[in-house]
């Protein structure tokens, strides 16, 4: 089987170098694992921060082990007899083909009438985070005026969705044209930060969202942030998803400088980690797969063909080359 390594930490955006593919001879399986043939591979943003040497809220990826991350396949060989050959389950052993496993680390799908690969994005972990972040950490209520950055990416795109089903008004933050022309298309305000100063952006969202924001589900942080305070209403809430500006950074970034105006506002700043809210998971499958599986969410994925395109769709994530769910399919 093959799988990536990482060679060293990176500083800065990572260099495509750094991951390295490598094969192995899978050993026998030990009783209760389970041998998995990969089909999709996630890469998410979070991966970074893995990629740091340093633990933040996951452990970081040993150097020269086999990297991981969320994973849709199917069972090909069983150890253990909660699961049999052709389960279809996620899991974490991504960035590999192959995959073996204890079988309890790994989770059949549910039995609802949509792709496969949708438990990677709008019924998975980047799903789940939008609707933890917008119901439980935000508070979001029908009528709110509700700012979303990267708004056009797996978690944005959920987030602003599911705003928009509440009954609220929506702004979407975004880069290129055609996903400001795909937010528009849902309904939402559309608003670019390319070339933009957070006065500029701050009057541009003003522009789409004049009743102010009572809502910020942060993408982005950086200039996104600073914009975003100073159109804040009294009482906002703002759920701090995560800063993906700052992942590459290779010094610390500085602060908004109106970080005041949560105080002016008495507005309220929650940063949150999805998996500490895993119980919840049932809920959200219950209100979201019947809307997807209905049509009245749309998602988009960007999927990248073959193993070895792996670092690239992850590198990707930073360039702003993925509309929706940044996959790759095996
Ligand atoms: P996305 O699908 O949103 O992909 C990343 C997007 O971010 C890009 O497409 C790009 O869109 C935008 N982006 C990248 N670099 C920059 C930059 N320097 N400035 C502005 N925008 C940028 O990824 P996810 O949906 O998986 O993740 C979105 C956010 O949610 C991330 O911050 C991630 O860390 C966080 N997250 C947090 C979790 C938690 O438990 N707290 C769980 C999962 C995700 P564009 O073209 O618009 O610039």
């Amino acid at each position: 089987s093959q799988f990536y390594t990482l060679t060293d930490y990176p500083n800065g955006l990572p260099d495509r170098e750094l991951f390295k593919l490598e094969t192995q001879t899978l050993p026998d399986l030990a009783e209760g694992e389970v041998r998995i043939r990969n089909r999709w591979l996630s890469v998410d943003p979070y991966m970074r921060g893995r990629m740091s040497g340093v633990r933040t809220y996951v452990e970081p990826f040993e150097l020269g082990k086999p990297m991981e991350g969320g994973a849709i396949g199917e069972v090909i060989e069983t150890n253990d007899s909660s699961l049999k050959v052709g389960d279809k389950v996620s899991h974490m052993g991504g960035w590999r083909d192959i995959a073996q496993v204890p079988a309890q680390s790994a989770t059949p799908l549910p039995d609802i009438d949509v792709p496969e690969q949708a438990y990677l994005g709008v019924l998975g972990m980047p799903g789940m985070t939008a609707w933890t972040g917008l119901n439980v950490v935000a508070d979001c209520k029908p009528g709110d005026n509700v700012l979303v950055s990267a708004a056009s990416g797996a978690v944005g795109s959920m987030a602003i969705q599911l705003a928009k089903a509440k009954g609220c008004h929506v702004v979407g933050i975004a880069g290129a044209a055609h996903k400001l022309a795909w937010l528009e298309s849902l309904g939402v305000e559309p608003v670019s930060y390319r070339d933009r100063t957070a006065q500029e952006l701050s009057d541009a969202i003003k522009l789409a969202s004049p009743n102010g924001i009572d809502v910020y589900y942060e993408n982005v942080g950086g200039t996104c942030l600073e914009a975003a305070l100073s159109q804040i209403n009294e009482g906002a809430r703002i759920a701090v998803c995560g800063m993906i500006e700052s992942y590459n950074a290779k010094t610390p970034t500085p602060g908004p400088s109106n970080l005041s105006q949560l105080v002016v506002r008495k507005a309220k700043m929650q940063g949150f980690i999805v998996a500490d809210h895993w119980s919840n998971y049932p809920d959200f499958l219950n209100e979201v797969a019947s809307q997807i599986a209905e049509g009245k969410i749309d998602y988009k994925e960007t999927v990248k063909e073959g193993l070895e395109s792996t670092p690239d769709a992850f590198l990707t994530l930073f360039d702003g080359g993925n509309t929706g769910k940044m996959l790759v399919k095996l």
